[in-house]
């Protein structure tokens, strides 16, 4: 069966066909490992877990690439500001490599807890840099780059074309470059390869331009050629790196190679959070541990995100992501119920739920859809074993790990309340009935750091061990 993806090069849904033989090569841009990812950054990987499921459910071998930025990426996408890494590590008072590999293995803890497959290949930008050194020194004797006393920059008027991705006009892009213009640059849109490195940059190396480190476009590029070869199939990411990011990786992979590297961009729409922006100013950043504080697990989060299309924004409330909590157990004990089940249910109807999630899934990663025949399936007043194998079997593309849906649920049940806590469960009850939120939260932190998690939803609070 055909598989169609959106291609934001072409602004079309494709049919898709890997370039060589069976192998799909993918390349995602990974975390910049200067913080606990948020859960919007979540979404973008569980998108990009949805598309290596869907690729491996029709029978696709994959060589994915994921980086892990642990320099080169300033304060602002243009090249603005102080690299993010050695900002985390004065806030933090440790070096910037301690900080890098701290936030990675959050990054990789949160992602098992949302089921997250892995890439085969993780690269970290500080183990590329002799290859992104080539890489630059390709660009530069193509004639596409130029030195200052900032660094290597990309001539973008060296270029047929720019932007290519972004429907932008050349002068909306030149009115998103910085007003505040390096003189030293060719033009107010170039952007730097490399960057010379101050007196107090920690992270930096020996290369042909002195001291110095890759700038954040450079290293994906030149780890995308070093694993997938000049031209591969998929390159993932957010949208807010349709305008900036991708398009400077494409400038340098035709300055470079004279090619576009990927045939399909795949981008997926922003998290919102209470109908807005997140920021940290509005304290609205959350982690998936946050929420787990909430009574939210990982998983509930993923269901969560199955809600709306990848390509299409989604707004997180608290109260969203409860009822997926809630959903995501409706959905354990379902399919529980029917593995117990024993009527019969003829094979016609199997299959016809078989094509029907395939043809939905193929229609461009459409999740939400498949939900729709997942509770279908779950909802049915026949139970049986069939119809537990077949939510199985979906799962390979869902990763909600349903199979264990019978050791999260007795999870939730196996907790017995001290009476200390029940006392502040009490206290807690009556400050919310008089509408005392302060004290109710006051209350709810206690509580948290006691290891206990409350849950406030429309049939009363539910009480929960951390
Ligand atoms: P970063 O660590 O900033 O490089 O971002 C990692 C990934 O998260 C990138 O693919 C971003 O495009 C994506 N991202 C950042 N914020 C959001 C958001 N609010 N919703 C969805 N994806 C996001
Ligand atoms: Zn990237």
């Amino acid at each position: 069966m055909e598989l169609k993806l959106y291609n934001t090069l072409t602004r079309k849904k494709e049919n898709f066909k890997p370039l060589i033989g069976n192998e799909v090569r993918i390349y995602t841009c990974g975390p910049t490992v200067y913080n606990y990812a948020h859960i919007g950054n979540f979404r973008s990987y569980i998108f990009m877990d949805n598309l290596r499921r869907v690729l491996k459910y029709n029978g696709y071998n994959l060589k994915h690439v994921m980086n892990i930025t642990d320099v080169g990426h300033l304060e602002s996408d243009a090249d603005e500001g102080e690299d993010k890494m050695e900002k985390a590590a004065k806030r933090e008072k440790k070096n910037p490599y301690d900080i890098a590999k701290f936030y990675t293995e959050a990054f990789f803890k949160d992602m098992e807890s949302l089921n997250i497959e892995i890439p085969e290949i993780i690269a970290k930008a500080t183990d590329h840099i002799p290859e992104m050194i080539e890489y630059v020194k390709k660009i530069i004797e193509n004639g596409y780059a130029y030195e200052t006393s900032k660094g290597i920059y990309f001539d973008i008027s060296k270029l047929d074309k720019y932007p290519v991705l972004s429907n932008r006009k050349m002068d909306e892009q030149i009115a998103g470059a910085r007003v505040d213009v390096d003189p030293e640059k060719k033009n107010p849109y170039d952007f730097a390869l490399w960057i010379k490195a101050p007196e107090n940059h920690i992270m930096k190396w020996e290369s042909p331009w002195g001291l110095s480190y890759p700038g954040w476009h450079l290293e994906c590029t030149a780890m995308g050629n070093k694993y997938l070869g000049e031209e591969f199939d998929i390159h993932t990411g957010g949208v807010d790196h349709i305008p900036i990011h991708h398009e400077n990786e494409i400038a340098q992979a035709k300055g470079a190679t004279g090619k576009i590297h990927a045939k399909l961009w795949m981008h997926v729409e922003f998290l919102q959070v209470d109908g807005g922006k997140m920021s940290k100013s509005l304290g609205n950043v959350y982690t998936i541990s946050q929420l787990a504080e909430r009574g939210i697990e990982a998983l509930a989060y993923k269901l969560f995100c199955y809600s709306a299309h990848y390509r299409t924004k989604l707004n997180f409330t608290f109260d969203g992501a409860l009822s997926s909590q809630k959903a995501l157990n409706r959905l354990r004990e379902g399919y529980l119920k029917h593995l117990k089940g024993e009527d019969e249910v003829k094979n016609e109807i199997i299959q016809e739920y078989e094509t029907k999630f395939l043809e939905t899934i193929n229609d461009d990663l459409n999740i939400p859809a498949a939900m729709g025949i997942i509770w279908d399936i779950v909802r049915s007043e026949q139970k049986s074993k069939k119809y537990a194998e077949l939510l199985e079997k979906f799962d390979q593309v869902l990763g909600l790990d349903i199979k264990n849906s019978q050791r999260y649920l007795e999870k939730q049940s196996n907790i017995e309340i001290p009476e200390e806590i029940k006392e502040l469960i009490e206290k807690r009850k009556i400050a919310r009935q008089e509408k005392n939120w302060k004290l109710s939260d006051e209350i709810r932190d206690i509580l948290v750091k006691k290891g206990y998690q409350v849950e406030d939803s429309k049939e009363g609070m539910i009480v929960k061990k951390i």
